[in-house]
């Protein structure tokens, strides 16, 4: 029987998608059927008095959750989120109910026993709720009380040698695709270099200095599994200098329906007889395709790596041999400013242990955002309002045609004076060189 009536709640579950408030109401109802199944360390009926604020949230049309409060572990400036009810008589199993953010293991490989240990962990010190994973890509763990927490935090490094990720104006907890792991497009190592910025920058993660959150993302192609690209204020995207290698059997194969467009991917949809032409030279965004009823060419000069045409024929295109990343910066969510993509930096780099040159990059970035960026202004919001070119001063890299962001509209990068005008005369006097007779 559920301690509070949720009639509002319930709708929630009525839709076609899972609701957390089935999952809620799910820990409760076991909670209350085994009140002394552990020593819970926390009120046991903590779901069920988290359903009934909620409740009352939308009854009210306001929040009762109070905001902030400064709550940690010893030494470390991030990790928990503190989070206080401003009803904590009528609702006392969660008066406290702070989240703990934990570091997830790179690309998110666990073994089940890692589980089964987080999850007892939870169930003694905390609401037994979880989000596998928050946006961030952290564990998160919802609901715990201020007494717990070093607990906690002692179990979690000690006993299951993993650490809280970061929270606050510091470095959040790095994300990686599955890379070289199993995706044949991976173009480095992108687990590899997350573990180990994860590692260089521990001080960063846990001591927050920053002007506001930095997120590192590492998508190791361009199809961007975790959305670098969107997400993060540093985003790490493979790709590949040489060309895309064609198999010109199988891209016939293809064409004449012995292999499965797309990988057999999107099963609900009839693609008919496979119609090349339409369905990947057509659709190339540079137009850089031809197909000319026997074979396909690519001018790989133009080909800006959109992934279309390698993930409708897997079998007949595959990425290039030189491969490496690139560097973009600025990305955010919308919290103050509205959304912002990340901008190309560097348009190629080599990607190989210990990673010393794309580390210089995120210092030099991170003494000129701390010098200069505002409180509570993210990376991008700072190259915005300090201006790019600012940035490729203090990183030291050269402008170039692929920084302008919208070629003969609005010019991305400027040139100072004493720049432009050597180069002006020489133009001028190539140009006079050229027509005198
Ligand atoms: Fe065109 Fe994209 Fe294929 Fe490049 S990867 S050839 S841009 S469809």
């Amino acid at each position: 029987m559920a301690k509070h009536a949720t009639p509002k709640l319930d709708q929630l579950e009525s839709g076609p998608w899972p609701s957390f408030v089935s999952d809620i109401k799910q820990e409760a109802a076991n909670r209350a059927a085994n009140p002394k199944k552990i020593d819970y360390q926390v009120p046991a009926d903590c779901p069920d008095d988290l359903l009934g604020v909620l409740e009352l949230s939308f009854t009210d049309g306001e929040s009762h959750w109070k905001h902030g409060g400064i709550v940690g572990v010893f030494g470390y400036g991030g990790g928990v989120i503190g989070r206080y009810c401003d009803q904590p008589t009528r609702f006392a199993g969660v008066a406290h109910f702070h989240t703990v953010r934990v570091n997830q293991p790179a690309a998110k490989y666990y073994k089940t026993d890692f589980l089964r240990q987080l999850c007892d962990l939870w169930e003694l010190r905390g609401s037994g709720l979880t989000n596998m994973h928050g946006s961030t890509g952290d564990i998160v763990l919802l609901g715990t009380q201020t007494p717990q927490l070093e607990e906690l935090f002692f179990e979690l490094t000690h006993k299951m040698n993993t650490d809280l990720g970061g929270s606050g104006s510091n470095l959040r907890s790095p994300e990686a695709c599955l890379g070289l792991s199993r995706c044949e497009y991976a173009c480095y190592d992108s687990q590899d270099v997350c573990y180990q910025l994860t590692r260089d920058y521990q001080d960063e993660l846990h001591r927050p200095a920053f002007p506001y959150k930095f997120k590192f993302k590492f998508d190791a192609c361009p199809n961007g599994c975790v959305a670098s690209i969107a997400r993060s204020d540093f985003s790490l995207i493979g790709t590949w200098k040489d060309d895309i290698k064609i198999d010109q059997s199988a891209v016939k194969a293809y064409v004449g329906g012995e292999f499965v467009p797309n990988a057999g991917a999107h099963s609900g949809r009839d693609w008919g007889k496979f119609d090349v032409q339409a369905e990947v030279v057509d659709l190339c965004p540079t137009k850089c395709m031809k197909w000319d009823g026997a074979k396909i060419s690519i001018n790989n000069k133009e080909c800006t790596r959109c992934m279309h045409c390698i993930n409708t024929m897997p079998r007949a295109l595959r990425i290039g041999d030189e491969r490496g990343a690139s560097i973009l910066v600025g990305a955010k969510a919308p919290i103050l400013d509205g959304a912002q993509m990340g901008s190309l930096l560097v348009p190629f780099v080599e990607v190989t242990p210990p990673y010393d040159e794309i580390k210089e990059i995120i210092e030099k970035i991170w003494d000129w955002w701390m010098e200069d960026g505002k409180n509570r202004e993210r990376l991008g919001e700072t190259i915005r309002r300090l201006s790019f070119q600012r940035l490729l001063e203090v990183t030291g890299i050269k402008a170039q045609a692929a920084h302008v962001k919208e070629p003969r509209h609005n010019p991305y990068i400027f040139f100072k004076e004493e720049e432009v005008l050597g180069g002006w005369d020489r133009d001028l006097a190539a140009y006079r060189s050229r027509h005198q007779r």
